[in-house]
Order: C-alpha cells, then structure tokens, then sequence
C-alpha cells in the first residue's frame, strides 16, 4: 500500500467531498480580493505568479509593483518586445532577477511559438521555458479552470499538518507525496476556487509558526498533533558572513562612478565599485541578505578615482533610469537623496 492510499484512509471518499466543501464555502466567504483573482487572462496571472514566488504578497501589491508592470507591459506581446534594461528597472527592488529574465523568455516564447495565445495543456505550458510543475498548475486552474493539483509551500505545511506527517517537505519522497495528495484531494469540478481557498488556508489560518486552529474550517479532518511543529525541513540552510567594502564617487560634472553587474543572474544591473584598499571616510553602514550570504556593507567617499573595466560615469539624474541592485539603490537613495528607502 503507497503512502497516499495510507494516508488517505484518514479521509474517506465522502469526507474527501465534505472537506472540499468546508474549505471552498470557507473561501467563499473570506476570500482576500486580490487583483489576479479578478482576471481570467493567462498573462496577468503568470505575472502575479512569478512575482509572489520569492516575494512577500505586501511588496507585490503594497509597493504597487504588480500594478506597475502592467502598466508598463501590459499584455504578453508587449513584455516580448520590451527590452531588458527597461524590464529589470521596472523589476527593481523585487530582488531574484533571474525571475524577471525567465518572464521575458516565457513572453517571447509565447509570442514566437504559440503565436501570442498561453497554451492549456500541460505538457506544452511545461514546455515553455520558465514555467514548472508549480507554474503551469496555477495557469491551467486560475486562467483555465482546469483541474490541475497544486503544491506550494502553503499547501505542503496544510497537507503535513491535515495528515500530521513528519516527511521532510523539502525531500524527494515528500514533494512527491505532496502532489500526490493534492491529486486525490482536488476537486475537480471548482479547481480555481479549490486551489485558491487550499494556499489562503495555509497563508492566513494554518500560518508558518502557530495556526489558528480555532478558526480554521477543515479542523475536523485534521489529525495534527503539535502543528507549530509541522511541517518539518531536512536540509538546514548555512548562513555565511560576508564583507563588502564599496566607494561612492562623483566627479565635478555630477557624475557617479557605477560598475556593471558580473555573472548571468545580474547581468543587466549596476551597483557602486569595490575597491580593495581604501581611504576614504565612512558614509554608510549597513547588511543585506542574499541567498544564504550575511553581507556586512560598507560605503566610503571614493576620491581620485579612476573608472576600472565594466565601470561607467553615469550622470546622478540618469541613475533613477537604470536598474541597480537593490542595496546599492537604498544607499544611492539616501547619500545622494537623503531619502528614507
Ligand atoms: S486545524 Fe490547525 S493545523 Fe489543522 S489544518 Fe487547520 S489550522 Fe492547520
């Protein structure tokens, strides 16, 4: 017997039907009125995906950047044709630009190959570049309503708790079981709204940390026995320190020296240089956190300085026109602005 079917005696056919219910009547009554729940176009909701996978939902649409994109490229056709410099600027402060740049193929993919028009199926969304398993189900259940399993982190920690198993989420064997019970648990009929009301659940009420089991319309098929334990993590990751010492200079034309972004995932971007000796005074201290670094910043006054290769004197008003990496902005904001980012 698979570890589905084991789990899934917990919940027999006619409380599979009752649970789906529970949660979708739930949903109908609670339900956040996000923008990308307003749209059945394939476009805005790829948008709205790609940007909440390593972004928090209050920066996607608190700081207007959803809102911001489409308006700026507000069909598939036009982010196409758009060109990079003006996407990653628009993209800007989202962090993860390789997210940006996988967008861009997936709209000229859509463009070139399928003449404009998101396919449905879901080998041929898969065969997009950029579009995952994750991906293509949320395309396929929010633009198309076709019933398609879903699993995100949220669903992973409702589905570990629901069945209190202790698989590491992270493990093969648990994505795959995951999956799995989303397949069985799906309803078929409404997967739009089923798939909608499963990630609000984990994201609003079987939260990271302690849920709310008091408020939570599934509770009676949930067999968790200390949630805040669950879901459980194999692979820790190893935190790193480590320094960055960089120069902020400006020559008598009001220009500022910036260096050009090395290495794929954040080519296109500038940030202020490093130099490995410096004299300067001290501007600004601060960290910023980037994959598993702790980066300890440091700022100096950069005098007599001389432009290194992939290094630009850039004019000071044409710096809010490029993109910059997101601490390097923050500083620029405040040394050259006195601005609170
Ligand atoms: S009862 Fe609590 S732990 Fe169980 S699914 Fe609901 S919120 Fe999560």
């Amino acid at each position: 017997m698979s570890v589905v079917d084991k789990t899934i005696r917990l919940l027999p056919d006619q409380d599979i039907a009752a649970f789906r219910n529970a949660l979708v009547e739930w949903f109908e009554g609670q339900a956040m009125d996000y923008p990308w729940r307003r749209t059945r176009d394939p476009y805005a909701v790829l948008v709205s995906e790609v940007m909440l996978q390593q972004t928090r939902l209050a920066v996607v649409l608190g700081r207007g950047y959803y809102k911001r994109f489409l308006q700026a490229f507000p069909n598939v056709q036009a982010l196409a044709n758009a060109e990079e410099a003006t996407l990653l600027r628009v993209w800007e402060g989202l962090g993860y630009y390789r997210r940006a740049r996988q967008l861009h193929l997936t709209a000229k993919a859509v463009v070139e190959q399928c003449h404009g028009v998101f396919p449905v199926e879901e080998k041929a969304l898969r065969n997009l570049p950029g579009i995952g398993p994750y991906t293509a189900a949320a395309l396929r259940s929010f633009a198309f309503e076709e019933p398609s399993p879903l699993v995100d982190g949220n669903v992973q920690r409702v589905f570990a708790r629901l069945f209190n198993d202790a698989t590491a989420i992270d493990s093969t064997s648990g994505i795959k079981w995951a999956w799995n019970m989303a397949g069985v648990l799906l309803d078929e009929a409404r997967p739009r709204l089923y798939n909608s009301a499963l990630m609000e659940l984990g994201q609003r009420v079987c939260r990271v940390g302690a849920p709310d089991c008091l408020l939570c319309p599934v509770s009676r098929w949930c067999s968790a026995k200390d949630p805040a334990s669950l879901p459980v993590k194999g692979k820790k990751t190893q935190i790193t320190a480590v320094e960055e010492n960089v120069i902020l200079a400006l020559d008598d034309s009001q220009r500022c020296l910036m260096a050009a972004e090395k290495g794929s995932r954040r080519q296109g971007l500038w940030r202020l240089p490093s130099r490995d000796a410096i004299k300067g005074k001290l501007l600004w201290e601060g960290s910023y956190a980037i994959t598993r670094y702790k980066v300890a910043l440091r700022v100096y006054e950069g005098h007599d300085i001389e432009a290194q290769n992939h290094e630009s004197w850039i004019p000071v008003e044409d710096l809010e026109s490029i993109a910059v990496s997101a601490p390097y902005r923050k500083v620029l904001r405040e040394l050259l602005w006195d601005e609170e980012s």
